[in-house]
């Protein structure tokens, strides 16, 4: 079959439409406005960083015909950029900490995505180190998700923008979401003020999240200190004002992904993680509060981890 897309390359990066914002109403207390973010096209918010990264590196002459793209990431934004780069019809290698879900290595080699696996004890920061390797040996294009403001500006520019326009009022009081890179935290901060909105940036934080598939997520973890935590400058650079932290045990953010599934919502950790922060802020915020976070991703990249695993 050849399949030929209207308008070409452009097809992908322009068919991206808002992701819905609904409420969650606990008890008749404050306003959960939930992003549904895992229903962009590959499966997760990493949807906006790739498009917004490669349309400018397109736009500008960084990447055309006969690109290689080289990212590092533990899924996500692989996924992303395997989707975006198959649509642009160029090369993407997705470099990643051996151990990662299968999932996520067949999902990357669906889309046409090339793997190259690091040592797992080298974490994360050897992927990146990899990618810079590799760029230079093939003259490959590097997103940077760790460092590139405009993982933010994705966010700042986007996703903010979405959750202003579809909120009632337009405005929020808090913003809530675990931190990768930061890019989603920082930049739905900087969008919201950037509009004028009075809005605190809460972090939610694991404690003791455990499993393989969740490293992006989880630099706080304990189990993998400081790993991603010490590459991300854009969350330590942004150095957001008045950021509170709600700390989740595992099994809550565990037990709350399960039960958002249950509920019509098939996502991965991450959106547990979130939700659970986003109740407890809400819990100790005034009424009539405006509580936004996001759910990142789909559960189907998790089938082998320990969100499947031992169910009740
Ligand atoms: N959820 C998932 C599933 C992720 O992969 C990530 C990080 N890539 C996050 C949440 C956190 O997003 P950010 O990188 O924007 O901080």
């Amino acid at each position: 079959m050849n399949l030929t897309l209207p308008g070409g390359a452009g097809f992908y990066l322009n068919r991206l439409s808002p992701t819905p914002l609904i409420p969650i109403r606990l008890h008749a207390g404050p306003e959960i406005w939930c992003k549904l973010e895992f229903l962009n096209p590959s499966g997760s918010t990493k949807d906006r960083i790739a498009r917004y990264i490669l349309e400018k590196a397109w736009r500008a002459g960084d990447i055309g015909p006969g690109s290689t793209v080289i990212e590092a990431s533990s899924g996500s934004t692989s996924i992303a950029m395997a989707l975006a780069c198959a649509q642009l019809g160029i090369r993407f290698i997705a470099v990643m900490p051996e151990g990662v879900s299968n999932e996520r290595v067949l999902i990357i080699k669906a889309y046409g995505g090339q793997i190259c696996l690091t040592p797992k004890a080298a974490g994360i920061a050897g992927s990146i180190a990899e990618t810079e390797r590799l760029a230079a040996e093939c003259n490959g294009f590097l997103p940077r998700q760790f460092a590139n403001p405009d993982n933010a500006n994705a966010h700042r520019y986007g996703s903010a923008r979405e959750v202003l326009d579809q909120i009632p009022g337009g405005a929020a009081d808090a913003v809530v979401s675990g931190v990768g890179t930061g890019g989603t935290l920082v930049g739905l901060y900087q969008g919201m003020s950037d509009a004028g909105c009075r809005v605190t940036p809460v972090l939610a934080k694991p404690v003791k999240l455990t499993w393989e598939a969740d490293i992006e997520c989880c630099s706080f973890s304990p189990c993998i200190p400081g790993v991603v935590d010490s590459m991300s400058t854009i969350f330590k650079n942004a150095n957001l004002p008045d950021l509170c932290t709600i700390e989740v045990p595992d099994h809550e953010a565990v037990a709350a992904t399960r039960e958002l599934m249950r509920k019509g919502f098939p996502v991965g950790p991450s959106s547990g993680l979130n939700f659970v922060a986003a109740c407890r802020w809400a819990e100790q915020s005034a009424p009539g509060s405006r509580v936004v976070t996001v759910l990142p991703d789909r559960m189907e990249r998790y089938f082998t981890t320990e969100l499947f695993a031992a169910q009740p």
